[in-house]
């Protein structure tokens, strides 16, 4: 006999925006290209999606899912007013407080915990928001380029009014014949179309013995329950590694990076993955 699978129903919601069935696409495992199962659904005003896991590399990832109109529809107008934070966005941009706090914990990580001995030199953040990290670098003695890159255009006019150096626009656009000894990108990842070709442009603008430092949510083999609309992706160390070996760069070390709380109980564990070239 087989395991019985129950689909779940994990979400039910009605967002301020159309979409319509026309834009959805299956989408097979990025890493293995297999099918993966279904286990549970999300329902978008009215029309069935679902969250996918690969028994293979254990990836789980939106499918169907609605194509890049949909995201950019979103990301242009919904992301920093969300109906419904706990599942897609951000209720306001207004928050530079929680974020210069957060810049100074993801940093007090990323010296205590880095793999490999810190050169301050240069630093890349993608999804810098208004610069918090930046600005923490700059006082923490990076001396080299501290560089943003942010797609939202009201959040890169205040990094540029506070006199930091940003490449807005999307990260695919990034040219660059500087490299980095670091790229940190928070809760970036788990947000794109195509995190593969994410890693790929990372590796090109790391220096060989750079290191990309990834902080994401640790998604149990449960499946998620939250951020299930503008999380493309549900990784766990096992499958992000599967993901980077794609590209000839592995993890070095994870480590716990706090808790998200949403309603009924429902939590985000988040992790700081260290990943570096391989040699
Ligand atoms: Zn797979």
């Amino acid at each position: 006999m087989g395991i019985v699978l129950l689909k779940k129903i994990l979400l039910e919601i009605d967002l301020p925006w159309n979409f319509d069935l026309d834009l959805l696409n299956d989408i097979p495992c990025l890493i293995c290209g297999s099918e993966g199962q279904k286990i549970g659904s999300v329902i978008v005003n009215g029309i069935e999606l679902g969250i996918n896991r690969c028994s293979g590399d254990e990836l789980m990832w939106l499918s169907p899912r609605p194509d890049k109109r949909f995201y950019d529809i979103m990301y242009n107008e919904h992301f920093y007013n969300s109906t419904c934070s706990e599942q897609y966005g951000y209720e306001t941009i207004d928050d530079e407080n929680r974020r210069e706090e957060k810049a100074k914990l993801n940093w007090n990580d990323i010296e205590k915990e880095s793999p490999v001995k810190l050169i301050k030199e240069n630093f890349l953040e993608i999804g810098c928001a208004t610069g918090e990290m930046l600005g923490e670098a700059i006082s923490r003695g990076w001396e080299g380029k501290v560089w943003g890159n942010e797609l939202s255009e009201s959040a890169s006019k205040r990094c540029i009014e506070k006199g930091y150096s940003i490449i807005k626009g999307d990260y695919s656009a990034i040219s660059s014949d500087i490299y980095f000894e670091i790229i940190f990108a928070d809760n970036v990842i788990e947000h794109l179309i195509d995190p593969l070709y994410f890693i790929e442009k990372m590796y090109s603008l790391l220096k060989d013995d750079g290191m990309l430092c990834l902080r994401l949510p640790n998604t149990s083999m449960s499946g998620p329950t939250l951020k299930l609309i503008d999380h493309t992706y549900h990784f766990n160390p096992k499958s992000l590694d599967c993901l980077l070996n794609k590209s000839n760069m592995e993890i070095a070390k994870v480590i716990d990076s706090g808790i998200y709380h949403g309603s009924k109980g429902k939590t985000i564990r988040n992790m700081t993955v260290f990943c570096i070239k391989r040699s």
